[in-house]
């Protein structure tokens, strides 16, 4: 055993040459070690908890030391039903090192539920997952079915939320809409190694969705014992890291640096606006009390409301402190209206050290109602560029009100070569 702890801590230190030695030495290396960066990785995302994955995926787990997020059906559990794992056989996943997230009380289409439906499916499953020592920090959407209610509702209870998608997650990803691919009775090894190898490649999140795991040959929503093993093998092999949905969140906080924006969650008000914060239109954008708290939104929120006009808030000027790096800037966001004119838009301007301009880029915006934590990228045009302004606006004529709070700009301080992708995705 010591043998085998010295090696992780020798991958530990291969992966991640930038880490502290201080975070090298914490103990918690089950399932896997921690790496507190964001890079190449791969979670297994177990849906619904049938007594099958304990049965037969729970050993090819631990003996592979591979970790990941079981979300269980949480009504289903408590009434004992008897296709589900047991309490006792959920924490046995807990004591894995895995992470146990809600998949909702009764796996119902969340979008057609009522308010106070939706509300109890996500609110009374934390609640028992918390009566059994579970704090769930996630919420995978049964079906994964969502619309910008589902979501508003989630960022009241939980950090993450899980959702389908087929694709990989870049560091810019919404926590809110993380993307899976699903292990489907066809998926042969081969193929879900080569998306993992892809992963690690591009240095992206592989979250992989699992429903059951069967030791013979499996029907729909099944996944063969044997050939999981294979994929884990391959993961344990490679050294691969395999963090829990939100222990891969909190390896992307650890990879970025300081936070560039003053009075980013705007507590701070003066004359009833937000200090550090700059606004052209004192009607239209506006400090408001939080009338309902959400995981990354407290007290108060910035409000902007569209009107003939472009209507702004932007943070103080801020100063890069490195021209070479890419930056992420990432916000709560709440865009209320549906189907309405114009969006939410945001656009850095760029300046020189002495503050004369330069240009300007777009990052992005939302024109349909949404909720959740999105996430962009952006890196200086040119070495001239010494300070930005950030401005976050509503366009002209737009009918929209846009909500925001927990504002973050800063460095993404991985050691890894993010330029090569940035401009390779353009
Ligand atoms: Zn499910």
């Amino acid at each position: 055993m010591p043998m085998r702890f010295l090696l992780i801590l020798l991958a530990a230190a291969f992966f991640s040459p930038a880490a502290a030695p201080a975070q090298l030495t914490k103990p918690a290396f089950l399932p896997q070690f921690q790496l507190p960066a964001w890079g190449g990785m791969v979670t297994f995302s177990i849906d619904d908890a049938n007594k099958n994955v304990y049965e037969n995926g729970l050993s090819i787990f631990k003996k592979y030391r591979v970790g990941g997020t079981l979300a269980p059906i949480v009504g289903a559990v408590e009434n004992q039903e008897y296709w589900i794992m047991t309490w006792p056989q959920i924490k046995e996943f807990q004591r894995a090192g895995w992470e146990i997230a809600s998949h909702t009380m009764y796996h119902p289409h969340l979008t057609s539920l009522t308010d106070g439906e939706l509300e109890y499916e996500l609110g009374q499953s934390k609640k028992i997952l918390a009566k059994n020592g579970i704090d769930a920090k996630t919420l995978v959407f049964p079906y994964a079915q969502y619309d910008a209610r589902v979501l508003d509702y989630t960022t009241r209870y939980y950090e993450n939320s899980r959702i389908g998608g087929q694709a990989l997650n870049g560091i810019d990803l919404n926590r809110y809409t993380i993307l899976c691919k699903e292990l489907t009775s066809t998926t042969t090894p081969e193929e879900a190694i080569a998306w993992i190898e892809e992963a690690v490649q591009k240095k992206m999140w592989l979250v992989l969705m699992i429903h059951e795991i069967v030791a013979g040959t499996p029907g729909d929503y099944q996944y063969n014992a044997g050939d999981l093993e294979k994929i884990a093998a391959y993961v344990a092999a490679n050294r691969i890291p395999t963090p829990t949905i939100n222990q891969a969140l909190a390896w992307r906080q650890a990879s970025l640096g300081p936070n560039l924006i003053k009075n980013p969650r705007l507590e701070m008000t003066e004359g009833g606006w937000a200090r550090y914060w700059n606004r052209n239109n004192a009607a239209q954008v506006t400090v408001e009390p939080a009338t309902v708290r959400r995981a990354f939104s407290d007290g108060k929120r910035l409000k902007i409301t569209g009107s003939s006009q472009q209507n702004m808030a932007y943070p103080e000027m801020i100063k890069l402190p490195d021209k070479e790096s890419v930056y992420l800037f990432s916000f709560f966001a709440q865009v209320a209206t549906e189907g309405a004119n114009g969006g939410l838009e945001l656009c850095i301007d760029e300046f020189d050290a002495a503050g004369n301009w330069i240009g300007w880029q777009w990052l992005g915006g939302f024109w349909w109602h949404t909720c959740g934590s999105p996430a962009f990228l952006y890196q200086p045009s040119s070495g001239q560029v010494g300070q930005i302004m950030i401005y976050i606006f509503t366009d002209a004529y737009a009918d929209i009100t846009f909500s925001g709070d927990n504002f973050y700009f800063g460095a993404v301080n991985d050691g890894l070569d993010w330029k090569i992708r940035f401009f390779n995705r353009r």
